[in-house]
C-alpha cells in the first residue's frame, strides 16, 4: 500500500516510514510529488490539525495520505508548547531556539515538577478526503537542565524518558538510535495503534 506523507519534516518521515514498513505500507515523500499546498495549523489539538493536514493533502494528491501532529506538553507550563511545539519560540524558530526557550522557561523548576509527556496524533485519510484511521500515542518524562545526545530532533535532547521498567528508561531519545526511539516513542506508540487498525479495518475496505 503506497501512503503520501502529510508533512515535510525528514524526522518524522524516516521515522514513520520505519514504524510502517512492516506492516507493507510504503510511505511517499510529498517532494516527490512535487510538493504540498500548506495548511495552517490553527486547530486546539493535534487530532485536529492532523485530520487538516492529512484530508488536504488527500486532496491536492488523490493518494492515501499520512498526517502527524505531534508536540511537547509540559506540565508546569500547563501543557505548552503543545500545538505550538515547532513554533514556540515565535517566526522564525528551529529545534535550538525552542530548546533555549524551554530551558528558560523553566529555570529555577525543581527535578519533581519538571514532569512532560510527548504526543503524536496520526491521521490517515482515504483519497476521497474521508477519515480511514486515527491513533494516538504518549510518552513520558522529564525535562532535563541541559541537553543531552546527538541523534532525534526538536526536543529529543531535553526529555528524560523516565518510565520505569520501558526499554530506554532513563535516556533522552537523543540517546537511543532510531530503532529504540521508535519501540518507545509517542510515534511508534501512534504507529503500533494504527497498524492495530488497519489490521483490523481499512485492508478490508
Ligand atoms: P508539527 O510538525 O506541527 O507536528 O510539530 C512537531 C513539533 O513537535 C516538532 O517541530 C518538534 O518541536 C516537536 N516534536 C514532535 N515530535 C517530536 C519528537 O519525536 N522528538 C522531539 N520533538 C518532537
Amino acid at each position: 500500500m503506497i501512503v503520501l506523507l502529510a508533512s515535510t519534516n525528514r524526522h518524522k518521515l524516516v521515522e514513520l516510514a520505519a514504524a510502517l514498513a512492516p506492516s507493507g505500507i510504503e510511505l511517499v515523500d510529498p517532494r516527490s510529488i512535487g510538493g504540498l499546498p500548506p495548511v495552517e495549523e490553527d486547530a486546539p489539538d493535534f487530532a485536529g490539525n492532523a485530520r487538516k493536514k492529512a484530508r488536504s493533502a488527500a486532496r491536492a494528491s488523490g493518494l492515501w495520505s499520512l498526517a502527524d501532529d505531534s508536540g511537547l506538553e509540559v506540565d508546569a507550563l500547563g501543557g505548552e508548547p503543545g500545538v505550538r511545539s515547532a513554533r514556540f519560540s515565535g517566526p522564525g524558530a528551529n529545534d535550538a531556539s525552542n530548546n533555549r526557550l524551554l530551558l528558560e522557561r523553566l529555570a529555577g523548576v525543581p527535578p519533581e515538577r519538571r514532569g512532560a509527556r510527548f504526543v503524536c496524533v496520526l491521521c490517515l485519510a482515504r483519497p476521497d478526503r474521508t477519515i480511514a484511521a486515527e491513533a494516538r500515542g504518549e510518552a513520558r518524562g522529564r525535562i532535563l537542565e541541559a541537553p543531552r545526545g546527538a541523534a532525534g530532533f526538536g526536543y529529543d535532547p531535553l526529555l528524560q524518558f523516565d518510565e520505569p521498567g520501558q526499554p530506554g528508561f532513563g535516556s533522552t531519545y537523543a540517546e537511543l538510535t532510531q530503532e529504540q526511539k521508535n519501540q518507545v516513542s509517542h510515534r511508534g506508540r501512534a504507529v503500533a495503534a494504527l497498524r492495530e487498525l488497519l489490521r483490523e479495518t481499512t485492508l478490508r475496505e
